[in-house]
């Protein structure tokens, strides 16, 4: 069984499919999904539907898009759920110098914010990243000791020389989707170069739509054609245990509330 660390199913695009995801998981080999919150009200919808379905969990965060509209009350928001069980990481939250939706000045800053929060929670923390890599090299490295609690890059979409740098932080991840089965992609030596135990599925859905259905809306069960691209660059590994046993590692919530469950 997979587990998709990164799925925005408060989407319009997914939110009328959503109880059909949920009763399909085990069919789709799906164990766990992680609901990803962008801002304040994304947040609140994926911790909504965490509570609603067993086997959904989520993260809350305000994403690099809308840093600008970053709040105090937001901030306060998320420490007042953050004992919730079903939230597993501060996240997504980060610099994306492609889009440049928010200045990238206070970009920095809402990041910079967010990892303290997270290390004040004991969190983990999902990390977006985009054209902006010294910058984050930078941040990072001084948060050092915020980040105890572990981290991922998610579509991880950076060189070997990047990964090799941030390998030196404790318990780095990198996590990878559909965009690891486009043409021409140059994933393969950056996966392979990976520590092994460091390696995470995520389908980003409704984004990131793996070949063949490229172009359309993406959802979890797709994460099977993201996983098999994996195998084919690391044969004999299997891919869904070894990525769940990562995401267990990392998202530690997601053990606890395994065992209560059953
Ligand atoms: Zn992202
Ligand atoms: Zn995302």
């Amino acid at each position: 069984m997979m587990i998709d660390t990164h799925a925005h199913l408060y989407d319009e695009r997914l939110a009328p499919d959503v109880q059909e995801i949920a009763d399909n998981m085990s069919t789709d080999d799906i164990s766990q999904i992680i609901i990803i919150g962008c801002d304040r009200q994304s947040s609140e919808s994926a911790l909504a539907l965490a509570e609603k379905f067993k086997d959904f969990y989520c993260s809350v965060g305000v994403h690099p898009h809308d840093a600008v509209h970053a709040k105090q009350d937001d901030y306060q928001y998320f420490e007042s759920v953050a004992n919730n069980n079903k939230l597993v990481a501060i996240g997504e939250i980060g610099l994306d110098y492609h889009y440049n939706f928010s200045p990238q000045a206070i970009q920095r800053r809402v990041l910079e914010q967010q990892i303290e929060l997270a290390a004040s929670l004991k969190l983990p923390i999902i990390i977006h990243l985009r054209e902006a890599y010294d910058d984050m090299k930078a941040i990072l490295f001084q948060n050092q000791h915020y980040l105890r609690h572990g981290l991922v890059l998610h579509c991880y979409s950076g060189s070997i020389e990047f990964a090799r740098e941030c390998l030196k932080l404790d318990s780095v991840y990198f996590s990878f989707g559909g965009s690891i089965t486009f043409k021409n992609t140059d994933r393969e030596s950056v996966v392979k170069s990976l520590p092994l135990d460091r390696l995470l599925l995520e389908t980003d859905c409704p984004y990131m739509t793996p070949v063949p259905y490229r172009g359309k809306t993406n959802y979890p069960k797709y994460i099977k054609l993201v996983a098999q691209k994996l195998s084919e660059w690391l044969p004999n590994i299997d891919i869904s245990e070894l990525t769940s046993n990562n995401a267990h590692a990392l998202f530690k919530r997601l053990n606890q509330n395994n065992n209560q469950v059953l």
